[in-house]
C-alpha cells in the first residue's frame, strides 16, 4: 500500500474528504479469506482471543451482579438487543428489495450507557483478575463463585492501592472510571475540552478524580499516559493502544451470532451481512469488526462511519501503515457535535487489524446525525446520541453512489441485496440528561 496520497491517486474520495463532503471509500485490499491469526501490534490474534475474552467477562459475572444493582436481571452479563427497525427503512433510503435494517443496540448497553461498556469493562477486568491472581486471591483456575470473593475487603484493599487511569473524549472514562471505582481501584480520568460536562459530572458523582484538559482527544490521552507511567500503581488504559479494550469489543460478535440465529437471521453467500460501525480512534469498530469476520466469515461487510471533520480512520486506511496522518494535516477542523468520534489520529493498530478485513469507510456531516437521530426517535423510540447515529448514512452511501453501485457489483452483492441484513450499530445514549436530548431533538428537526 502506499505511505502517502494525493487527491489524484485516491481520485474523488479524497477531493470530497478535503471538502469536508460525505464521501465512500473501499477497500481494495480486504480478503475474504483470513489467516486464522492476524498480527496485530507486534502480536497475533485469533477467534480464541476473542472468546477468551468472553469467557473472562462470564467469570466475573456473578460479581458484576453483585456491584451493580442494574445487572441483577441479567445475572452480571452486560449486552444489549437486536432490534428489527422495518419502519426507518423508508426514512433512510434503503428501498424494498434491497435488503432489511436491524439496529444492534448498545446504545443501552447498562453500566456504561455506550459501546464502552464492552472493551472499557474487560480491560478493567482483566487488570483486576491479573492483580488478584498475582495476590494469591483466586487462584488460576477459579470459576465464576470464586470471583465473589473479589468484593471481599482482602481484595478492595488490594485493589484500592491501585490508580486505573485513561484519557477519553467522555465515554471511555464514563465506563473505566464507573468500573473501577466498582471495585475498589482509584480512578482518574483525563478528559478533552470536547467532553461533555454532564459526563464529568456524573463521574465526579462516582468519586473518580476528572482531569480537564484544554486540548483534543490526542492531548487528554497524552497527558494520562505520560503522568500513569511515572506511577507503578498506576494502570493506563490506552485507547490507542490497548489490545484488551480491543478483544472486549470483538466479544461481542459470540453474542450477536446467537441474536442472529435466533432472530432467523442467516449469514452466507445468498444472504451478506453489512454492518455500520461509528468510529472515533478505532478500536471499538475494529475489535467488533474483527470478531465478526472471524465468527461469521467472509459474507460480513463492516463499514465505519466518522464525521466529515475526523476522517481519521478513513485518512489511516488511505495511507497505509507506515503513514499516521491527522485530520488536521489535511486542514479539517475535528470539530463535531459527535463527542465520541472528535478524533484527529487514528489508533495503528486498529488500522493494521483492519488492512485486510474492513470492507471501506465514509464520513456523514453533524446535521445528517442530527436528523437521523430524529428519525431513529421518530421510527423506533430509541432514543440515541449524536455519535450513534453515524452508522445511519450508511446504507444509501452503499446503495444510493456510484462507488458503492460499482463495488457491489463487482463483489457479486447486487444479485444478493433482497436478502441482505443491513445491521446498523447504535453506540450511545442512555444516559443522555433529558433536557440535552432535547436539545438534539430540536436541532434534528430544524
Ligand atoms: C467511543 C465511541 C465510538 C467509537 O469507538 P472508538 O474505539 O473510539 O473508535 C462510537 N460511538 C460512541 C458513542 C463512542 O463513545
Amino acid at each position: 500500500m502506499n505511505t502517502s496520497i494525493t487527491p489524484a491517486e485516491q481520485g474523488g474520495t479524497a477531493a470530497l474528504l478535503l471538502r469536508a463532503e460525505p464521501c465512500l471509500w473501499l477497500n481494495p485490499g480486504r480478503q475474504a479469506l483470513l489467516p486464522e491469526l492476524q498480527p496485530v501490534a507486534g502480536s497475533r490474534i485469533g477467534l480464541a482471543d476473542t472468546q477468551a475474552a468472553a469467557a473472562r467477562c462470564a467469570r466475573f459475572a456473578p460479581l458484576l451482579a453483585r456491584l451493580f444493582p442494574e445487572l441483577q436481571a441479567t445475572a452480571g452479563v452486560i449486552e444489549s438487543p437486536l432490534l428489527a427497525a422495518p419502519r426507518l427503512q423508508a426514512p433512510l433510503g434503503l428501498a424494498p428489495g434491497q435488503g432489511r435494517l436491524w439496529i444492534k443496540a448498545d446504545h443501552l448497553l447498562p453500566v456504561a450507557g455506550s459501546i464502552k461498556a464492552r472493551g472499557g469493562m474487560h480491560e478493567v477486568l482483566e487488570f483486576a483478575e491479573r492483580l488478584a491472581q498475582q495476590h494469591g486471591l483466586i487462584a488460576a483456575q477459579a470459576g465464576p463463585a470464586d470471583y465473589l470473593a473479589l468484593a471481599d475487603p482482602a481484595a478492595r484493599e488490594l485493589f484500592a492501592r491501585y490508580t486505573v487511569a485513561v484519557g477519553s473524549t467522555g465515554n471511555l472514562g464514563l465506563s473505566i472510571g464507573v468500573a473501577a471505582s466498582a471495585l475498589g481501584f482509584s480512578a482518574v480520568v483525563h478528559m478533552s475540552a470536547d467532553a461533555k460536562p454532564w459526563k464529568k459530572e456524573r463521574l465526579r458523582q462516582r468519586g473518580v478524580q476528572v482531569v480537564e484538559h484544554a486540548g483534543d482527544y490526542e492531548a487528554a490521552v497524552a497527558a494520562g499516559r505520560a503522568q500513569a507511567a511515572q506511577d507503578p500503581f498506576s494502570h493506563f488504559v490506552d485507547d490507542e493502544r490497548s489490545l484488551s479494550l480491543l478483544l472486549g469489543y470483538s466479544a461481542a460478535a459470540l453474542h450477536l451470532r446467537t441474536q442472529l440465529r435466533d432472530a432467523g437471521i442467516a449469514v452466507d453467500a445468498a444472504h451478506p451481512l453489512f454492518v455500520y460501525l461509528p468510529c472515533g480512534v478505532g478500536g471499538a469498530p475494529a475489535g467488533i469488526s474483527f470478531g465478526l469476520r472471524h465468527v461469521l466469515g467472509a459474507h460480513v461487510h463492516c463499514f465505519f462511519a466518522e464525521p466529515v471533520q475526523s476522517p481519521c480512520f478513513m485518512l489511516q486506511m488511505m495511507a497505509g501503515q507506515g503513514a499516521h496522518p491527522s485530520v488536521y494535516d489535511w486542514g479539517l477542523s475535528n470539530q463535531t457535535e459527535a463527542d465520541g468520534l472528535a478524533v484527529p489520529r487514528a489508533s495503528l493498530p486498529a488500522a493494521e487489524l483492519m488492512a485486510q478485513l474492513l470492507s471501506g469507510c465514509f464520513t456523514v456531516t453533524d446535521d445528517t446525525l442530527f436528523r437521523q437521530l430524529v428519525q431513529v426517535l421518530d421510527a423506533t423510540g430509541e432514543r440515541i446520541e449524536p455519535s450513534a447515529a453515524a452508522g445511519f448514512s450508511g446504507p444509501a452511501m452503499l446503495l444510493g453512489s456510484a462507488a458503492g453501485q460499482a463495488w457491489l457489483g463487482a463483489q457479486g452483492l447486487l444479485a444478493q441485496l433482497p436478502r441482505a441484513t443491513h445491521l446498523v450499530w447504535t453506540t450511545g445514549g442512555l444516559f443522555v440528561p433529558p433536557a440535552e436530548y432535547q436539545r438534539f431533538v430540536q436541532r434534528g428537526q430544524a
